[in-house]
């Protein structure tokens, strides 16, 4: 075998490592497992790359592969779990970012390219630029430098369709002529269309853009791949884009929203809607009091939200459903794909906290038994339980599936005061004669229950 098999079947191996990788990133006790294998495919995919020795300047890429991995590393190991969402956006724009480089490179430096490399080299440079720009504003908005709020100027969309055509055009002319001008003019339209795509979309929804970035990034790697004709970036850029795409739509039909309305609805812009006016009144229990309904009950589902996340209140929740289950309760957690504010937000909090990983319930297996449960504990869950998203057509929620809380006999919801969820509604849950409201952050409320048990 000669040097170029070599790195083939290096390549063939690591390709093998990005899809088990990947794949064992779907359940919790192997994700790590899953995320190490990944990693090692890479290191495998750019050691193979290495040995193309007649492109290769080795002191000049080791010297970037120690400086990118110092700050990866040390960035990985400060982030907050809150400040996760902005990281990916960073990560992604620097994906998009590579692969622009890339094109930009092979057009500049390379040899002169064909027809098919220059479409390559227009998919590289667009898709590359979009989600450069894009991912940045996303960062910008998740971290609180900018509004996070839907930006809109007068005639928005109208200039976003333009920028869109007029870059359908270069690309064709670019395509066909392969003129420099046409090049440059694409690189710098489709960094604004990054800016000006992005600033519509709201604080809430960011998530799902994130998520939309990510296989843009990954889109942007494969043309990347296919312009410097690198088998192994066309396979994992092609697995990138893939499953973002696949994790933008889950996200979507969670919120039962198309990805349409996500991209240019504006959603929040107004703060949301006040929805119906709801009959009757919260009414709220002492600590002690729901501790006797705690204390008798037989089955306890805790359903977890955005507010836990605030409150920081996952080890505390561990903590009392460890209580309940000496005391004999079963005790589950039923997790909703959106609660919380980015995908997995539940999962990696309750998995920090160290609950089994047997005792988190998806949406569709906890539903069907929320008639049997004793009590339903909401910590600072409000649109994930929103009864009007099933029964109230007029509810701009309606049709969004979500946890059946209402049906348990006992509800108590934990929350700081009468706010509203992301979606700015009331919730007619906390008005019903079964729920309780407990107010109060939700890290001191449930510590005030853990109090009671140990008496
Ligand atoms: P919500 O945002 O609907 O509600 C959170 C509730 O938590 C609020 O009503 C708030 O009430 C309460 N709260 C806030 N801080 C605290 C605290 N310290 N202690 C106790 N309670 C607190 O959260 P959900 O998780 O139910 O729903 C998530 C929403 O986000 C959905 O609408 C979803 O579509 C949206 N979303 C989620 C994405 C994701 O990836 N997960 C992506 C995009 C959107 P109060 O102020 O009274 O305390």
């Amino acid at each position: 075998m000669d040097e170029k098999q070599y790195i083939d079947l290096a390549y063939i191996a690591a390709s093998i490592l990005f899809i088990f990788g990947i794949k064992m990133l779907g359940r919790a006790e192997t994700a790590r497992k899953g995320n190490l294998l990944s990693a090692a495919g890479m290191l495998l995919a750019m050691v193979a790359t290495l040995f193309y020795k007649e492109v290769v300047d080795f002191p000049l890429i080791l010297a970037g592969v120690a400086i990118g991995t110092a700050v990866g590393w040390v960035w990985a190991v400060k982030v907050k779990m809150t400040g996760m969402p902005e990281l990916v956006a960073l990560f992604n724009g620097f994906g998009g970012l590579a692969s622009l480089l890339v094109g930009w490179a092979e057009f500049e430096f390379g040899k002169s390219p064909d027809a098919v490399t220059r479409v390559a080299i227009y998919a590289a440079v667009l898709i590359g630029a979009v989600t450069f720009t894009g991912s940045f504003v996303a960062y910008l908005k998740l971290a609180g430098k900018m509004s996070g709020r839907p930006t809109f100027f007068p005639g928005q969309k109208a200039v976003n369709a333009v920028l869109f055509v007029t870059l359908l055009v270069l690309g064709a002319i670019y395509a066909a002529q392969g003129p420099a001008w046409a090049l440059y003019l694409i690189i710098a339209l489709s960094l604004a269309l990054g800016v000006l795509g992005v600033l519509p979309i709201g604080g809430g929804d960011m998530p799902v853009v994130i998520a939309f970035l990510n296989s843009f990034s990954g889109l942007a790697g494969a043309a990347a791949g296919f312009v410097i004709l690198n088998k192994v970036l066309i396979v994992a850029g092609c697995l990138v884009g893939a499953s973002g795409i696949i994790l933008t739509i889950i996200m979507c039909k969670a919120m039962n929203r198309t990805f349409g309305n996500v991209l240019f609805g504006g959603f929040g812009a107004a703060g949301g809607s006040a929805g119906g006016t709801i009959e009757g009144e919260m009414k709220a229990v002492s600590a002690e009091d729901a501790y006797y309904v705690l204390e008798a009950a037989q089955s306890v589902v805790f359903v977890p939200g955005y507010g836990m996340a605030v409150a920081q209140a996952q080890h505390v929740v561990k903590e009392l459903g460890s209580l309940l289950e000496r005391n004999g309760a079963e005790v589950r957690y039923a997790i909703h794909p959106v609660a919380g504010r980015m995908p997995g937000h539940m999962n990696v909090l309750l998995a920090e906290a160290d609950v089994p990983y047997e005792q988190l319930c998806e949406m569709d297996s906890v539903n069907p038994t929320m008639g049997q449960v004793d009590v339903a504990i909401i910590i600072g869950a409000n649109d994930v339980v929103n009864p009007a998203a099933s029964d109230d057509p007029g509810s701009p929620i309606y049709g969004m599936p979500i946890i059946k809380a209402h049906e348990a006999r006992t509800v108590f919801a934990l929350k700081r005061g009468k706010g509203t969820g992301f979606s700015g509604l009331e919730n007619a849950l906390f008005f019903r004669e079964n729920c309780r409201m407990l107010y109060g952050d939700a890290k001191e409320t449930i510590a005030g229950l853990v109090g009671q048990f140990k008496g």
